[in-house]
């Protein structure tokens, strides 16, 4: 199977506009097919992605859960009790225990991102981390993505920006990056695939706002986050959203091990520099406007 991983300019732009919209405040008009997959809750196969990282979740939102030598550390929660009850249900799959579930860290206050927090914390005792600004924009904001359906989870903690969160053998740093929202955070963690390490990055919040003083702010998260990016030596790309960059049919390769050569998800420096030009010309294209 051949490699499907153009970071169009398209796809991106189109994954950028349904996530505006789903911001609910600044809304731009995405195409109708990709407003439809971000409401599209259908679950995709819960998939081990790496050595000691687990993809669960729907066509709308997946959650990342990282496995370390103390606990699980789940990256974004989905939208609601139901989505967190198929993170239970894919982590017991691969014979991982929910209870083990130790922190949840959410990218971002949009309810897609933290909604299933709130049930996961309070069964299994897990802590919720996410930034102070993103934590006062959840709870003052309640409508579209942050409407009441979408539990808001107690925050038992501020993430501050560049923080290192260490869970055994697992660093993860987290690097404040606003813009789609004005507390989002990025992620730098380590994975490991057939024994080799690699660092991964996820971007926290893909959609570019349609608000001008946001708009700058992303730019320069965009240039920020690239540094780490290249410090860290960063070869993994991940989102929460797989209707973007063929998410879909990634996953399912990864599944059915069905891929030749690399990794899907291992996408090398050159597409990780691409990354974040397109998101650069996304912005800049913007900002023109
Ligand atoms: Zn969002």
């Amino acid at each position: 199977m051949k490699r499907m991983l153009s970071l169009t300019l398209s796809a991106m732009c189109m994954a950028s506009l349904a996530m505006g919209a789903s911001k609910g405040e600044d809304p731009a008009t995405p195409p109708k097919e990709i407003l439809a997959l971000l409401h599209d809750h259908a679950s995709l196969t819960p998939t081990k992605v790496f050595d000691n990282l687990y993809c669960i979740g729907t066509k709308s939102v997946v959650a990342w859960a990282l496995k370390t030598s103390e606990g699980i550390v789940l990256i974004d929660s989905m939208w609601n009790d139901e989505d967190a009850k198929l993170i239970e249900k894919g982590l017991r799959l691969y014979g991982l225990s929910p209870k083990d579930i130790k922190l949840i860290i959410i990218t971002h206050g949009h309810g897609d991102h933290y909604g299933g927090a709130n049930y996961l914390a309070k069964k299994y005792g897990a802590k919720v981390l996410m930034s102070q600004k993103d934590t006062e924009f959840m709870l003052s904001y309640n409508v579209g993505p942050n409407a009441p359906e979408y539990p808001k989870p107690k925050i038992d903690q501020y993430l501050k920006d560049r923080e290192k969160i260490t869970l055994g053998d697992t660093q993860i740093i987290s690097v404040e990056t606003p813009g789609h929202t004005v507390g989002g955070i990025s992620l730098i963690f380590p994975v490991k695939y057939q024994g080799k390490n690699y660092e991964a990055m996820l971007w926290g919040g893909t959609g570019i706002p349609n608000d001008k003083n946001l708009q700058k702010a992303y730019k320069a998260s965009l240039d920020k986050f690239e540094k780490y990016a290249k410090e860290y030596n960063v070869s993994v790309e991940l989102t929460a959203h797989l209707f973007q960059d063929n998410g879909y049919s990634r996953l399912k390769s990864v599944y059915n091990e069905s891929f030749e050569g690399t990794h899907p998800f291992i996408v090398g420096k050159k597409k990780i520099e691409e990354f974040f030009a397109t998101y650069k010309k996304m912005v800049d294209e913007k900002l023109k406007n």
